[in-house]
C-alpha cells in the first residue's frame, strides 16, 4: 500500500497545496479541514477529475477529542500512518499590550496544543510500528521573533521545541520529527498585506521574491523521501532569515 499521509488544515493555502501534490504523487492522503467545507470539496473534486481519491475529515484540531479522533480515524481505516503533517494554524497581528487572555488561549490552542494532541495520538501508533515521520509547519517567527505577533511566535517556537525534543526521544524507534519554517508565503493568512507591504518584504528578501505554497510542498516532499534528517528546523524563506 502507498504511504498514508495526514495533512491538517488542507482546505486552503499551504496545506491544500501539500495535500494536492502528495495525492498526485500517489500517496494516500487524509485531508483535514475545519470551517472551509466548500474549499475542501473543491480540492476533492479537482482530484476526482484526475481519477485520484482523497479522504477528507472534518476536525477542529485545537480540541483534543477532535484531533485525536482524526488520528484514530486514519488508523481504523488504513491501519497505517506513515506521515503526519501538522500544518493547520492561525495568525493574528496585535500589539502585545492589547492581547487578551482569550486571544492568547486561542493562538496557543490552534498553533501549539493541536500539534501536541495530534502528535501524541499518532506517536502511540507509530511506536508500535517502529516507523513514522512527523512534519510540523512552524514559522520564521519562531526563529526571528515577530513584532505584533508575540503569541503566534511563542506558539511556533513551542512547536520547534517539540520537534527537537521528540526527535531525540523517538529516533531510536525509527520515527523522525522535523519542522518546516516558512517565510512569507502568498496565502489567505497574509490577505491583510497590501501590495506595498509585499514589495517591502521582497526588498528585504535576498532572493527578491515572495514564497508560494509549492515552495513549502517541495521541502515537505524532500523530507518524506529523506531517511537521515531529524530534529531539524528547515526554513524555506528566500533568505530573509539566515
Ligand atoms: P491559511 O491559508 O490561512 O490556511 C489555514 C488552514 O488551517 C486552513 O485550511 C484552515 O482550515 C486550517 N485551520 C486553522 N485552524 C484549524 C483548526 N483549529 N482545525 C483544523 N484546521 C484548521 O494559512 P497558510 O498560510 O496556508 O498557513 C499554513 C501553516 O503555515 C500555518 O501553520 C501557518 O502558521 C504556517 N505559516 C504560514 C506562513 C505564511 O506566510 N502564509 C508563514 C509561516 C508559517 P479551515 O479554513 O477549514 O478552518
Amino acid at each position: 500500500m502507498n504511504k498514508v499521509v495526514i495533512v491538517t488544515g488542507a482546505s486552503r493555502g499551504i496545506g491544500r497545496n501539500i495535500a494536492y501534490n502528495l495525492a498526485i504523487d500517489g500517496y494516500t492522503v487524509i485531508a483535514n479541514y475545519n470551517k472551509s467545507e466548500e474549499e475542501i470539496m473543491k480540492l476533492k473534486n479537482e482530484l476526482m477529475g484526475k481519477n485520484i481519491n482523497i479522504d477528507i475529515y472534518k476536525a477542529d484540531v485545537s480540541k483534543s477529542r477532535e484531533a485525536r479522533n482524526l488520528i484514530n480515524y486514519a488508523i481504523e481505516r488504513y491501519n497505517k500512518i506513515d506521515v503526519l503533517i501538522n500544518n493547520a494554524g492561525i495568525a493574528e497581528e496585535k500589539l502585545f499590550t492589547d492581547v487578551t487572555d482569550d486571544d492568547f488561549d486561542i493562538m496557543l490552542k490552534n498553533n501549539l496544543y493541536s500539534v501536541f494532541y495530534l502528535t501524541q495520538e499518532a506517536v502511540k501508533f507509530m511506536l508500535k510500528e517502529k516507523n513514522g515521520l512527523i512534519i510540523n509547519i512552524s514559522s520564521i517567527y519562531a526563529l526571528s521573533g515577530g513584532s505584533c505577533e508575540v503569541p503566534y511566535s511563542m506558539a511556533k517556537a513551542g512547536v520547534d521545541g517539540l520537534t527537537k525534543s521528540l526527535a531525540k526521544e523517538l529516533g531510536p524507534s525509527n520515527i523522525r520529527v522535523n519542522s518546516v519554517a516558512p517565510g512569507a508565503i502568498d496565502t489567505d493568512m497574509n490577505s491583510n498585506l497590501t501590495e506595498e507591504d509585499w514589495n517591502e518584504v521582497k526588498k528585504e528578501t535576498p532572493l527578491g521574491k515572495i514564497g508560494r505554497p509549492i515552495d513549502i510542498t517541495r521541502c515537505v516532499k524532500w523530507l518524506i523521501e529523506d531517511e537521515f534528517t531529524t530534529g531539524q528546523v528547515i526554513s524555506p524563506n528566500g533568505g530573509i532569515v539566515i
